[in-house]
């Protein structure tokens, strides 16, 4: 069994991520890029599957500029087998980047596809939901445990205010949430063995995906500042408050 990982470079999550002076765009020049969290517990999980004997092979995906090879490498050393990149400077929509993945799923044909349940640089929360109905294929969104059987997968999937359980046939597409696993650090050798590994290069015009953009940021803006708070003495002084305030 085949497992297809997508893996996103993100700005990592302890950045905090500035508005440029002129409202065109956030300013992502020199700060600090990582693997996508949630992609990282995606890769986890396609290794401790592929080490139960589950699956046996894992082709790490990602969509991007020259330095995706890096968040590939990352995941050839988590213990991806092999990695393809889709090297473009456009930039890349969630459907956009459903229509990729499934062009590249097309041709590897795995049995499980393995995403993260959204990227935190655009929090889309889109893409595992659009590549499922592009490949006609059943879905396990916000994954927190998987088993996968001879023919379906068994997901666990993060709702509001517990938790579901689905059978799912495969080819199925899942995306992991944050209680699914804990993923490992790499280590030096497994860095060292991760170049050697196969990274194959792609483009949208191979695959023949139009990635045109069908959004137009108009304009970026930092979230307006917190006012202060008021202490309210009692129960009466906060009803008294809210009343002054028109919210009750
Ligand atoms: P989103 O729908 O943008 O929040 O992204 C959800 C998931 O889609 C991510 O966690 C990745 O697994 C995958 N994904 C999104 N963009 C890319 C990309 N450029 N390259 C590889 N995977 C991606």
């Amino acid at each position: 069994m085949k497992a297809l990982v997508a893996v996103k470079r993100v700005v990592d999550y302890n950045v905090k991520v500035r508005v440029k002076a002129d409202g065109s765009d956030v300013d992502i020049g020199n700060v600090k890029m990582a693997m996508n969290p949630f992609d990282e517990i995606a890769v986890e999980e396609a290794v401790r599957l592929k080490e139960a004997g589950k699956i046996n092979e894992i082709v790490a995906v990602s969509l991007g500029g020259k330095k995706c090879e890096d968040t590939l490498r990352t995941a050839l050393a988590m213990g991806a087998d092999r990695a393809v990149h889709v090297e473009t400077e456009a930039v890349l929509e969630p459907l956009a980047v459903a229509k990729l993945l499934k062009a590249v799923a097309d041709r590897e044909q795995p049995q499980i596809l393995l995403l993260g349940k959204q990227a935190i640089d655009d929090d889309a929360n889109q893409t595992a939901q659009m590549l499922a109905a592009l490949l006609n294929a059943p879905q396990g969104t916000f994954a927190g445990k998987i088993e996968l059987l001879e023919n379906e997968a068994v997901v666990t999937r993060e709702i509001d205010g517990g938790s579901e359980t689905l059978a799912l046939k495969l080819p199925a597409v899942i995306s992991t949430d944050l209680r699914l696993n804990e993923p490992r650090y790499v280590k030096l050798p497994q860095i060292m063995q991760a170049k050697k590994k196969p990274l194959e290069k792609l483009t949208p015009e191979a695959l023949n995906v139009n990635t045109a953009a069908r959004v137009q940021a108009v304009r970026y803006a930092e979230p307006q500042t917190r006012r202060a708070g008021v202490k309210a003495a009692d129960a009466a002084d906060l009803a008294a408050k809210l009343k002054a305030a028109k919210v009750i």
